[in-house]
C-alpha cells in the first residue's frame, strides 16, 4: 500500500426528513446565497422544506446553474456575492449546483482579478466561503469531496479545481428525494457513481488489500439496487443505499494508498465540452474501449 494522508471534514446528516436539519447547521447570523439549478426543487417539495428551515436566517437566492456549471453564470453569482456582502453559501441540487458553489466558494475569496486563474493555473483553494449542501441528485461525490469541475462555454473548456478549502461543512442527504427524480439522471447517477469506482479500482495490485474490499462493496451495491432504483425509486431501502454508494465513491477513501487512473473521466470531459453529451454519458461511452484497450495492464 501506498503512504496517504486523511481528512474529510464534511459532516454528513443522513436519513428521513433531515433538510429541517438545516437550521443548526447553519450559523445564526450568516447572510446566505442559496444556489440551485433549473428550479425543479420548487416542483418536489425540496424549496419549502429548505425555505421553512431557514425562517431565521437572512436569505438571497440565485437559480439556474445549468448542468456542467457554466463559468458565465457563476461570475453573475460572484456578483450577488460580494454586492449583497453574503458570508454562507447553501447548494440546494446535485453535483453542478455543488461544484458551481465551490467554484463560488474560491472565487469570493480570491484575489486576483481573474477567477478563471483558478481552474487554468490549477490554483489550489485553502480557504474558501464557508458553504453546506443539500443533496438533491446521487451521482458525483462532489457532497463530500474537496474537488469540482467547471465548464467555460466561450473557450469549450471544462477544467478541474479543488483544495482542502473546499469540503463542504455539512452535506444534508436524504434519500427521499430520489423519489422525483427522472430516470435518465438516476441511470447518469448510478453509471458515473460505478465509473468512479472503477477509476480508483481498475489500475494495478498494491497490496491495499482493504481498499480493493472497499471498492469492491461499493460496486457490488450499485449493481444490487441499480435495476431497483430504475423499477420504483421510491423504494426507500434501494434509495438509501444508492445515495451512501455514490457519496462512498468519491469521498477519497477508496482512493487512498492505491493508484487512480481518471482517464476515462479526462477522456468523457473533452465530449462533454465540445458535444454537450451528459456527463455519465460520455463515461458509458468511453469505459468498455478504455478497459479492453488496456486490458493488459489492468
Ligand atoms: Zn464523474
Amino acid at each position: 500500500m501506498n503512504n496517504f494522508d486523511f481528512k474529510n471534514p464534511t459532516k454528513i446528516i443522513f436519513g428521513k426528513d433531515t433538510i429541517k436539519q438545516l437550521q443548526t447547521e447553519i450559523p445564526e447570523n450568516a447572510k446566505v446565497l442559496l444556489l440551485y439549478g433549473g428550479g425543479s426543487i420548487k416542483k418536489n417539495g425540496i424549496y419549502e422544506q429548505v425555505k421553512s428551515a431557514l425562517t431565521a436566517i437572512e436569505v438571497i437566492e440565485f437559480g439556474g446553474i445549468p448542468a456542467n456549471p457554466e463559468y458565465a453564470t457563476l461570475l453573475e453569482a460572484l456578483k450577488v456575492i460580494k454586492n449583497e456582502n453574503i458570508t454562507y453559501l447553501l447548494a440546494v441540487g446535485g453535483g453542478s449546483v455543488i461544484d458551481g458553489t465551490k467554484f463560488l466558494s474560491s472565487a469570493a475569496l480570491f484575489d486576483g482579478d481573474t477567477p478563471w486563474d483558478i481552474l487554468s493555473k490549477g490554483i489550489r483553494t485553502e480557504k474558501g466561503m464557508p458553504f453546506g449542501t443539500v443533496l438533491t441528485l446521487p451521482a458525483t461525490g462532489s457532497e463530500m469531496n474537496s474537488g469540482a469541475v467547471i465548464t467555460r462555454a466561450e473557450t469549450k473548456e471544462k477544467l478541474g479545481m479543488g483544495g482542502p478549502g473546499l469540503f463542504p461543512q455539512f452535506s444534508i442527504l436524504d434519500p427521499q428525494v430520489i423519489k422525483s427524480i427522472p430516470k435518465r439522471q438516476l441511470a447518469n447517477g448510478i453509471t458515473d457513481a460505478f465509473t468512479h469506482v472503477l477509476e480508483q479500482y481498475m489500475t494495478y495490485p498494491i497490496g491495499a488489500l482493504l481498499q480493493d474490499r472497499f471498492a469492491e462493496s461499493i460496486l457490488q451495491t450499485l449493481i444490487e439496487v441499480a435495476p431497483k432504483i430504475i423499477a420504483d425509486p421510491s423504494d426507500y431501502k434501494a434509495a438509501s443505499n444508492f445515495m451512501w454508494s455514490c457519496t462512498m465513491a468519491l469521498n477519497g477513501l477508496i482512493q487512498k494508498g492505491v493508484p487512480t487512473d481518471w482517464a476515462v473521466h479526462a477522456i468523457g470531459h473533452e465530449l462533454t465540452a465540445l458535444f454537450g453529451i451528459d456527463h455519465a454519458r460520455t463515461l458509458a461511452i468511453i469505459a468498455p474501449s478504455h478497459y479492453q484497450y488496456n486490458f493488459e495492464t489492468k
